[in-house]
């Protein structure tokens, strides 16, 4: 008999008749014998509805009173499963952040897992009950409801996964597993068997929703052995485990793309110690996460420094640096929300000379310009023009024999 944690995203529970193919499945697992957790997310497109209704009210609603609305959807969800497992027969409990005891931090809207009380979980269990829990919210000390930021459903489903000590946890979701790049824009995409956690942070880091990356953060920490599945075949989907040797054979595992994020360009700044540290230091008291950071030695006493926020802070990323950087004496001041970051990920790049060039040339003879580039041991991210998405994915998916 195992432990098993099994969740299902949005469009698995999108309506009534999916919610009980749901309740079959969970129930098929349970009558083997097994003790059986779900985590559900809120009905698909449910949280977005709720986010739009916030902002008619206001642009910036109150976090703590968003995250109250928010959390509703994944209520009701999990109650709906609970009744339609219990119709089927069989007990079940449905479970809210703040009744599991999912303690986070006060971050509303971005918070995060601190500790998971399991003794009230396992208490249904032991009783037999089929046990369904919210995901995405969690509780503050304050005993106000957080949540933990979109795609948080799976970092939820892991987190319980570790606490309880899970034998392992099923990621059910609308695709078969994890492919070298999203099968939703390349349709040669392949699903991969077996990923290693650390490629499997770089690529959803770099964009693959699949997972999302502290979910991924604390299966690695815990060793949770995950596997993302669909809800909708039997096939078996991805394991993501610890790296195995016969994972450096490709040089490259998969591609990613994120279109979330803006480039903004200070142009001849005085090339002299601290310079970059007073540009930057007030976004990042602004709260602005800055993703690449690139900065080029001119000529003389100059520089240049371009850096990458994520598009939802660009306005007011730009609105800081102007001011900043005229104080500092830069000649301007520029940037562009239409560009897009295209990586590769794989953990055989280590030993495998070459990959960059690779990715440069396929890019080159589809005439996209590469505007900024990161490496990693194992990435290489190309920032783009935006309108090359998807043909810059689907040149380096061919380019690395993905297919
Ligand atoms: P859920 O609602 O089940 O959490 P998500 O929409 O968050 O599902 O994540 C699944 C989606 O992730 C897929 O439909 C797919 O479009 C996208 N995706 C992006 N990159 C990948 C990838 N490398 N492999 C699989 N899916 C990917
Ligand atoms: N319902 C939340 C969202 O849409 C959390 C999740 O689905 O994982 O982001
Ligand atoms: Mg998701």
């Amino acid at each position: 008999m195992a432990l098993i944690v099994q969740k299902f995203g949005g469009t698995s529970v999108a309506n009534l008749g999916k919610i009980k193919a749901v309740a079959q499945r969970v129930l098929s697992k349970h009558q083997q014998g097994h003790h059986v957790v779900v985590v559900l997310s809120a009905m698909a497109g449910e949280t977005d509805r709720l986010i739009d209704l916030a902002n008619q009210i206001q642009n910036i609603p109150a976090p703590r009173e968003l995250d109250m609305l928010l959390a509703s959807g994944e209520q009701v969800s999990v109650a709906l499963l609970a009744m339609a497992i219990k119709k089927m027969g069989t007990d079940a409990i449905s479970l809210t952040g703040n009744q599991v005891k999912i303690h986070t931090d006060g971050m509303h809207t971005r918070a995060r897992i601190l500790s998971i009380d399991h003794e009230l979980i396992e208490t249904h269990l032991d009783q037999g009950r089929v046990v369904v829990v919210a995901g995405f919210q969690g509780v503050a000390a304050s005993g106000d409801i957080t949540t933990l930021g979109r795609g948080g459903s799976d970092t939820t489903a892991v987190a319980l996964a570790a606490a309880l000590k899970a034998d392992r946890c099923d990621i059910f979701t609308d695709v078969e597993g994890v492919y070298t790049t999203d099968p939703h824009i390349c349709a040669s995409a392949r699903k991969i068997d077996r990923i290693s956690y650390d490629e499997m942070l770089e690529l959803a880091s770099l964009g693959a929703k699949v997972l999302d990356i502290r979910s991924v953060t604390i299966a690695k920490r815990h060793k949770v052995p995950v596997q993302v599945r669909s809800t909708f075949t039997d096939t078996a989907g991805t394991w993501i485990v610890e790296e195995e040797k016969a994972m450096e054979l490709n040089p490259v595992s998969g591609v990613t793309y994120n279109r979330n994020e803006a480039r903004i360009t200070v142009s001849k700044l005085p090339d002299m110690p601290g310079v970059a540290s007073r540009l930057l230091s007030p976004i990042a008291k602004a709260g602005i996460v800055v993703d690449m950071i690139l900065q080029n030695t001119r000529d003389g006493n100059l520089t240049d420094l371009t850096f990458t926020v994520l598009k939802t802070d660009y306005q007011r990323a730009m609105g800081i640096v102007e001011k900043n950087a005229q104080e500092i004496g830069a000649a301007g001041v520029s940037g562009s929300e239409n560009i897009c970051k295209v990586s590769i990920v794989g953990v055989g790049m280590r030993n495998h000379p070459g990959v960059a060039i690779t990715m440069f040339d396929a890019l080159a003879q589809e005439g996209i310009n590469i505007q900024m580039i990161s490496t990693s041991e194992i990435k290489i991210s190309c920032v783009i023009e935006e309108k090359y998405t998807e043909l810059a994915v689907r040149t380096l998916h061919d380019a690395f024999n993905l297919t």
